[in-house]
């Protein structure tokens, strides 16, 4: 069921990010703080790296110029005469001036805000000519440059997350789904980057935040249809995960990081449609992920699956080299080798491959014959004459599949063939598996669940209010 209640949006981050740091300590949940959700947020766009020497605002309506306090913003200077401002970083201090560079503020400070003149009434501001709901904070950073934030409510961030989330196009419901989950993600990740001087960033190691472009008619209706609704496990609201496809069974989140949660547990998924894959690694690519990763184990020899989890995961993957033995266990194993590659652990490889059982197979006008790699091979014609073979004549097979052909073969001269093994792996599903996997929720959609059946299956004893 889910219980609708309208929130006290008085200011509760410090005790949002206490009780988080508590969860995620202790993952426990029985927590006293009362907690309330906030009614802003304030997203890095530019930062680090990205940091910019100024920064150009455009407002149709002029601007106002005013603070960032907890209780919100109050406006202090209407500058209705200007459509653009640049800010910059001058001498430590944070600069406006108009286009033609004459000086408008020479320090608006650290807890200055630039809104648009008509921000009451829906107005929008271009920063760096991307427009966005809000105004816009500036900070100085470590390097002189100017950190570029955008200061809005937490419910205009969401319409601006939950399409670069899960497309628009797809089922109200699911929609639903994806906007209460990413207002969750929000209000558990609130100052995860107070370091560099604002809540969340734009990017996907946060959510991607994408302002005004990313805004569709469905996406904002999900936002609004579920406004200010959380997923709470007792008594608090929690971190929610999800993924894009759980290949058929979720996973339990301390099966893919830590510490069990109680609304993280893996249950078996009759609703993610089928989504196979296929990824082809050479040994040698395998050992040189593992170098990169930090285990030299020479020559990779056979790798093996040596343990598998409750919900039919590879939780533990054993390779063998020339110089010694690594087992990469949960989320390492996709980690190591790349989460796009292995797209889920819901692999098998059918058996274990041994280096030394590459064959080559030979297929010349129909006669098929296989010898073990590395010995020089020849083919007796019908005069009883050895003959050299033709490149193009040539596969490399690991028994089962293909590997190359002809010069990629690495066929020389004398058709000695030399290559490595080759592992063939099919998985299905992708993403970690925790939490709600996102195909699932859009087809529970089409078959007529509601946004709050698809939280509650895929999440464990909670409550959506
Ligand atoms: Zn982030």
């Amino acid at each position: 069921m889910v219980v609708k209640k309208i929130f006290n949006l008085a200011l509760g981050r410090r005790l949002i990010l206490f009780s988080t740091l508590l969860l995620l300590l202790f993952g426990t949940t029985s927590l006293a703080f009362a907690f309330t959700l906030p009614q802003h947020v304030s997203v890095g766009l530019y930062f680090s790296g990205t940091a910019l020497t100024s920064c150009r605002l455009e407002s149709k309506e002029g601007f106002l110029l005013g603070n960032v306090t907890d209780e919100g913003f109050s406006g202090t200077l209407p500058l209705p005469a200007y459509t653009v401002l640049i800010g910059t970083v001058e001498h430590d201090s944070l600069v406006l001036r108009d286009e033609d560079g004459v000086l408008i503020s020479s320090d608006i400070g650290s807890r200055g805000c630039v809104m648009p003149a008509d921000y009451e009434t829906g107005g929008t501001i271009k920063i760096q000519e991307k427009e966005y709901r809000g105004g816009v904070i500036f900070k100085e950073n470590s390097s002189d440059m100017l950190t570029v934030i955008n200061y809005v409510s937490l419910e205009e961030y969401l319409y601006g997350v939950v399409h670069l989330e899960m497309s628009q196009s797809n089922p109200l419901e699911a929609l639903k789904a994806q906007a209460v989950t990413a207002r969750n993600f929000a209000a558990a990740n609130l100052e995860k980057h107070s370091d560099l001087g604002f809540d969340l960033c734009n990017t996907t190691n946060c959510q991607v935040y994408g302002g005004c472009a990313a805004e569709y008619d469905s996406t904002n209706k999900a936002v609004d249809e579920t406004a200010g609704l959380l997923i709470w496990s007792n008594k608090e609201p929690v971190a929610v995960y999800y993924h894009k496809n759980s290949g058929g069974h979720t996973q339990s989140i301390e099966d893919v990081w830590s510490y069990p949660q109680p609304h993280l547990i893996g249950v078996d998924d009759p609703h993610s449609p089928n989504y196979p894959w296929t990824a082809t690694l050479t040994f040698d690519t395998i050992a040189q992920k593992l170098s990169q990763a930090g285990s030299d184990i020479g020559e990779v020899e056979s790798l093996q699956i040596t343990e598998r989890n409750a919900a039919g995961a590879v939780s533990k993957l054993t390779i063998k080299g020339s110089k010694g033995t690594k087992m990469l266990e949960k989320e390492k194993i996709r980690t190591v080798f790349g989460t796009t590659l292995i797209r889920s652990r819901m692999f098998d490889f059918g058996s274990t491959y041994q280096g030394t059982a590459l064959t080559v197979s030979l297929n010349l006008k129909g006669l098929t014959t296989q010898k073990a790699a590395g010995d020089t091979i020849y083919v007796m014609g019908a005069s009883g004459k050895a003959t050299a073979l033709s490149k193009s004549s040539l596969y490399v097979s690991n028994g089962i599949t293909k590997i190359a052909s002809g010069e990629q073969a690495n066929v020389n001269a004398d058709t000695e063939i030399e290559t490595s093994g080759t592992v063939v792996i099919s998985g299905l599903g992708y993403g970690h598996g925790v939490g709600m996997s996102q195909d699932g929720a859009i087809q529970m959609a089409k078959d007529g669940f509601a946004f709050d059946d698809i939280l509650e299956f895929y999440f464990t004893d909670i409550e959506i209010r």
